[in-house]
């Protein structure tokens, strides 16, 4: 259809004008206020000259002036470009050169890193976004506070005309744990068609009007972006946010707001589950757990579902895809250890590794490719990535990976992650299984390290749970019993804590970097 998310919650202000769609701390914003604020910070973007197509970004940590930047810069048919707050001065710099962004939306407490690198890139314009009314930055000439600039605004927005599948509506950058980092260009038909998907899927587990969304995951990745923000407006929501992971504050507040629906990440789940006391705190108030971006370890979902009481349904997706493609179905069999089957509309299948086009049996590891509404258009400025990421209406998705007789796919890993030893092919998703299994880790990870005989060989780094202990022969002798021999690592290393990205996935590239220099 020819409607944006925009239209979606015009639709909701009519229908829950005085219900809440936004809880932040002891602030609520209702559904009225919400699509009021969207329309005066859109009009005042357009009295500063932001047109159609031009880049916005948005560089803040979960708070409604969030939710109010992104649908007033989709609602003028500009470009919410994601910045994530971690970015450093160098990387600061590639994403605002890169997206040529002039208008920014920026958190006070990050402002003076962006002063320090404007001169470097197309920046002319900053609004400044602060939880304390007393802090008082001295802005640069052209700036303005969240407050100013949505005061500035008439409220008329003059009608841009939309063509949703076409016009991009989000720049949304891969986490780079890879690499460089791409812009994945996600059209308003993307975005919204997600969303359609996800509550097809999910269809019976909500009332319309009455859940309680728990965002705490970052909106300005993918994940939260569709099944927080999105979501939440979609089905009328209230949706409690934070803005970071504070595990005290966290169970808390599901103590106190009783959330119905929470995306989360598996790092949020170990955190969680190895609370002392966590049975205490109410959390199967919650209805769905989602739980994506990187490996649940099955022994994690076991010990969180029998302390909590509240199930996990494991699903998988990438920015590519806006993101969500697969997840374990909520009145079907859910298969732990899989990231269940197809969205709705979803066409996907495993092929070969080397030619890319001849398709495999189930069982077979090869490939995962994708096709369905929400694939991204391509990469923001990158042809040549963008033809090897999409072949014919697929997106190939990096990831190897299994399909069983019911459609039920599992992950191996990523195709960029598999070490080889000796010539064997070892993915380290099997090892940390492995290692998740031993009574006291709490976390793990395997990565392959140069080797002049075997070519690589297999490291792990481990995390112990608080007060327990083990030693690296103890560690090794499990991963014998559990393992073929060329699986197991040869090195084991003890630390506090691991490198991680800002939505909580374990920074393997990075521990790799540092392996070969400490090598
Ligand atoms: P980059 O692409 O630069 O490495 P990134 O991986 O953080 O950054 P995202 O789009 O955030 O980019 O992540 C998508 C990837 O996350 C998938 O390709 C897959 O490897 C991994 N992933 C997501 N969900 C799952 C899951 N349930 N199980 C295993 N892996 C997952």
């Amino acid at each position: 259809p020819n409607i944006t998310l925009c239209d979606i919650l015009q639709e909701r202000a009519k229908q829950y004008r005085d219900n809440p769609a936004l809880t932040f701390y002891d602030k609520v914003i209702t559904y009225g206020e919400l699509a009021h604020a969207v329309e005066k910070f859109a009009s005042s973007l357009q009295q500063q000259g932001v047109q159609k197509g031009d880049r916005v970004a948005i560089m803040l940590p979960n708070c409604p002036q969030y939710v109010i930047a992104y649908y007033a810069i989709l609602r003028i048919g500009a470009i919410v470009t994601q910045v994530n707050p971690m970015l450093v001065e160098r990387e600061l710099i590639h994403l605002l050169t890169d997206s040529g962004a002039e208008t920014i939306v920026i958190y006070d407490a990050v402002y003076p890193r962006l002063q320090a690198v404007r001169d470097h890139t197309p920046m002319k314009r900053a609004i400044v976004v602060s939880f304390q009314p007393s802090s008082s930055h001295s802005l640069d000439a052209n700036d303005v506070t969240f407050e100013q600039f949505l005061a500035q605004g008439s409220g008329n927005v003059q009608p841009v005309p939309i063509e949703p599948e076409h016009d991009v509506a989000v720049l949304q950058y891969t986490g780079g744990t890879t690499g460089r980092s791409k812009g994945a260009m996600l059209t308003h038909r993307n975005i919204l068609a997600n969303v359609m998907q996800c509550a097809e899927f999910f269809k019976g587990t909500y009332e319309l009007g009455k859940e309680r969304y728990f965002t705490v995951i970052p909106l300005f990745h993918v994940f939260a972006m569709t099944s927080g923000m999105n979501m939440a407006i979609y089905v009328g929501a209230n949706n409690i946010l934070l803005p970071r992971f504070e595990l005290k504050e966290v169970l808390e507040t599901i103590k106190e707001k009783q959330p119905t629906v929470f995306p989360g990440v598996p790092t949020m789940y170990v955190a969680i589950t190895n609370t002392p006391g966590v049975e205490q705190y109410g959390i199967n108030s919650i209805k769905t757990c989602n739980s994506g971006s990187a490996p649940m370890p099955l022994e994690l979902m076991r010990e969180f579902e029998a302390k909590t009481g509240a199930a996990v349904l494991e699903g998988y997706g990438l920015s590519e895809a806006s993101p969500v493609t697969h997840c374990n179905p909520p009145f079907a069999e859910r298969k732990p250890g899989t990231v269940g089957i197809g969205m709705p509309m979803t066409e996907y299948k495993i092929v070969d590794v080397a030619t890319g086009t001849e398709e495999l049996k189930p069982g077979e590891v090869g490939e995962l490719i994708i096709r369905g509404p929400q694939v991204m258009k391509g990469y923001w400025n990158m042809p040549e990535e963008t033809a090897v990421a999409l072949r014919d209406g697929w997106l190939y998705t990096g990831d190897l990976a299994t399909v069983d007789e019911e459609g039920y796919v599992t992950i191996v890993d990523r195709k960029k992650d598999m070490i080889i030893a000796g010539g064997y092919n070892i993915y380290p998703r099997e090892i940390e299984e492995v290692l998740y299994e031993h009574p006291a880790v709490k976390e793990a990870v395997a990565i392959g390290v140069p080797d002049a005989y075997r070519g690589e060989t297999v490291k792990a780094i481990i995390v112990l749970k608080d007060g327990k202990q083990a030693s690296e022969e103890e560690i090794i002798a499990h991963c014998r019993q559990n393992l073929a021999a060329y699986k197991v690592p040869r090195m084991i290393e003890f630390r506090s804590e691991l490198p991680k990205t800002n939505v909580g996935k374990i920074l393997r590239r990075t521990l790799r970097e540092e392996a070969l220099r400490s090598k």
